[in-house]
């Protein structure tokens, strides 16, 4: 499995599946929460931001296209029309992997 495949299973369980999704960079740093409050919202228990409703009209495609620029981590990602959701579902909550996922995610070089 290749890094951008495992970034994108680090995405939150609660996604809306779509063009854009929040991969595994995410610092929690609030910007895009800020500026597109009716797209993006933050996972207390992880700490990152994920995409709970993907853009729908002209206004949330720009704002979002916009934020994509903004993240410093470049963690808001617009190839998620090209992947395939159910394929690579999303890592469950760290302490519920098992040994071979944890392998894995920690490949990533984030623990959690
Ligand atoms: S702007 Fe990027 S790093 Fe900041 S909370 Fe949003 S996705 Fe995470």
């Amino acid at each position: 499995m290749n890094l951008k495949i495992l970034e994108f299973r680090k995405r939150n369980p609660l996604s809306a599946k779509g063009k854009f999704y929040v991969d595994g960079q995410c610092q929690d740093c609030d910007v895009c929460r800020e500026l597109a409050p009716s797209v993006f919202t933050r996972c207390d228990s992880e700490g990152i931001s994920y995409i709970a409703k993907q853009p729908v009209t002209k206004e949330e495609f720009q704002m979002v296209e916009e934020v994509v620029e903004m993240c410093s981590e470049q963690a808001i990602r617009s190839d998620g029309l090209k992947l395939d959701w159910d394929a690579h579902p999303p890592f469950k909550r760290y302490e519920e992997m098992s040994p071979s996922e944890k392998d894995e995610y920690n490949a990533l070089g984030r623990k959690n």
